[in-house]
């Protein structure tokens, strides 16, 4: 296996171990997943549905509800990150189905 961290994005430091980055990976979003399943997210829909907001709109591009599909899915602000997490995505699947 490469030493290269599989989930870090361009311009960001990994701090995982290179040899198991996918495990650290999901011990680290574990919590957020389960959060942004039950609306229970820092984003700013979620925040907003408990009144500890005044504003539901997306902070990174001002044009939508910044919830869980926003932000995932169709916020133009992460299109680039997107892009990158899904070839890594697709890279790793492609060698683990080798
Ligand atoms: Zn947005």
């Amino acid at each position: 296996m490469s030493n290269e961290c599989l989930i870090s994005l361009p311009g960001n430091t990994c701090t995982c171990t290179a040899d198991k980055p996918i495990a650290f990976f999901l011990y680290l979003s574990a919590p957020l997943h389960s959060h942004m399943r039950m609306g229970l997210s820092p984003l700013n829909a979620h925040r907003h549905s408990y009144n500890f907001i005044n504003n539901n709109v997306c902070l990174l591009c001002s044009t939508r509800i910044e919830n869980t599909f926003h932000y995932f899915l169709k916020c133009p602000t992460l299109a680039n990150q997107r892009v990158t997490l899904m070839n890594r995505v697709t890279n790793i699947l492609l060698m683990s189905n080798t």
